[in-house]
């Protein structure tokens, strides 16, 4: 039993809907390429989860999110797919895959074989059993990646109304769900083990002020230590969190969000693996001819950090890259080498920040940082290379982008700093 296509692309999230509007703009024929997914629904704009799905008051549903309306683009429904002759196969799991027979196996038993093969599989969140406790597979106790995940926090939630939640976890999933949470009127307290939150980006001034204005909203912060148990009801419903300091909290749900892991299980063995991803070219390509990786699970290298093979988990590197593979597939002689800006963004309550480039080297930050309005640029080897900004207007961010993709030489870091972000509108 089988199917056979020219182009197969393994996983159906951000990535994979990108790479399906690249694929129909450059011509492919109908019958010629299948989208495998686990998830029952074709690719959808997965940042949404953790925003407007969770709205109290007219939450973002399906069809409304459906990629590719992060970026402006068409709207791709399962009738679009049908008319372009593109086949979907949800629901479905690929549970083995062979790079030399250029097969794909699901869970169901079905071949399906491929000429060229996109992995796009994203990632998996983490549990907290991999760091050794017990429980998260209580009824009330969330993760949040996939579009199941997150009907299931709304009807957590909606039994939660007016009581406690603890959010395990300060990086952006933590930070977006909190905010949804005092949103739907559940009280918060958030616990992560390092100085501030999103330590992994933040500096702590620029961390302070989101902290700060999460305790006006109401949020109480734990820092500085990890859960260690649960307390659970004679239904196995989580009543408190134990911490490492000897802390109880009680609460009547819990939100984890401690970060990702690459889905690079089925190709480890058969493709070079490197930073915890796929490893490709700036062609998108793996170390076999016929196999691409994009978004999430690829490791590729960015031309603006030398060439350093990174990993990126964020949806414009997820679009991007996904675009750049199925140009690099259709149109092999003009397409170069992927020039990437890596880009990121969050938007909490009323506030919404954007982050280009790296956060390496010496720190300049400008601006009020009483009335959110500030920004930072990060400098290495007296060139900018990254910089960040709080509640900017469409061309503000696009001029700091430009500082960065440009890496504009600082000579007077002083007289940047008094200048902040007229320096960049200026370049
Ligand atoms: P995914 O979108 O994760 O898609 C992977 C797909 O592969 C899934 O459909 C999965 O089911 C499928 N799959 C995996 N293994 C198999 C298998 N063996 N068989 C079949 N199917 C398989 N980024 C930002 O820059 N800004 C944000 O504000 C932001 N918010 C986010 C909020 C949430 C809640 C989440 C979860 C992520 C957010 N991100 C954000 C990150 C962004 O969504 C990801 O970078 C992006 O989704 C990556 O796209 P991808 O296609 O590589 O992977």
């Amino acid at each position: 039993m089988g199917r056979a296509f020219v182009y197969v692309i393994l996983g159906g999230g951000v990535a994979a809907g990108y790479a399906a509007l690249e694929f129909a703009r450059r011509g492919v024929a109908h019958g010629e390429l299948c989208i495998i997914s686990e998830e029952s629904v074709p690719p959808y704009e997965r940042p949404a989860l953790s925003k407007g799905f969770l709205l109290p008051e007219d939450p973002a549903r399906l069809p409304s999110f459906h990629t590719c309306v992060g970026a402006n683009e068409e709207k791709l429904t399962p009738k679009w797919y049908r008319d372009h002759g593109i086949e979907l196969v949800l629901g479905t799991r690929v549970k083995s895959a062979d790079v030399n027979r250029k097969t794909l196996i699901t869970a169901v038993g079905e071949t399906i074989s491929y000429k060229i093969l996109i992995i796009a599989t994203g990632a998996r969140a983490l549990k907290i059993e991999e760091f050794g406790v017990r429980g998260s597979d209580a009824e009330n106790v969330c993760y949040l990646r996939n579009l199941a995940d997150a009907n299931r926090l709304v009807s957590v939630m909606q039994s939660c109304n007016g009581g406690n939640a603890v959010v395990i976890g300060g990086g952006y999933i933590g930070m977006e769900c909190a905010a949804a949470l005092v949103t739907n009127r559940i009280k918060v307290t958030m616990v992560f083990p390092e100085a501030h939150c999103m330590a992994r980006l933040f500096t702590p001034k620029i961390a302070d002020f989101y902290e700060d204005y999460y305790e006006s909203k109401g949020v109480n912060f734990i820092k500085g230590t990890v859960l260690t148990s649960f307390e659970n009801d004679s239904e196995g419903k989580v009543t408190a969190v134990i911490l490492k300091d000897g802390t109880r909290v009680p609460t009547q749900m819990v939100v984890i969000g401690i970060g990702i892991r690459a889905n690079t299980s089925l190709f480890e063995d058969q493709l070079t693996v490197e930073k915890g991803g796929i490893k490709v070219n700036g062609r998108m390509q793996t170390s076999n001819n016929s196999v691409y990786a994009v978004g999430d699970v690829a490791a590729f290298p960015v031309k603006l950090f030398g060439g350093d093979i990174r990993r990126l988990e964020h949806v414009d590197s997820a679009r991007k890259t996904a675009r750049h593979a199925v140009d690099a597939i259709m149109a092999p002689e003009k397409t170069g080498d992927l020039d990437y800006l890596p880009f990121f963004y969050s938007r909490v309550f009323t506030l919404s920040w954007q982050f280009y480039g790296e956060n390496k080297g010496e720190v300049l930050q400008y601006g009020d940082f009483s009335s959110g309005r500030f920004g930072a640029y990060w400098i290495d080897k007296g060139r900018i290379v990254g910089a960040f900004l709080e509640g900017g207007s469409r061309e503000e961010y696009e001029a700091i982008a430009k500082v960065v993709k440009l890496k504009v030489a600082v000579k007077d870091t002083a007289e940047i700093e008094r200048q902040g972000l007229e320096f960049a509108l200026k370049v």
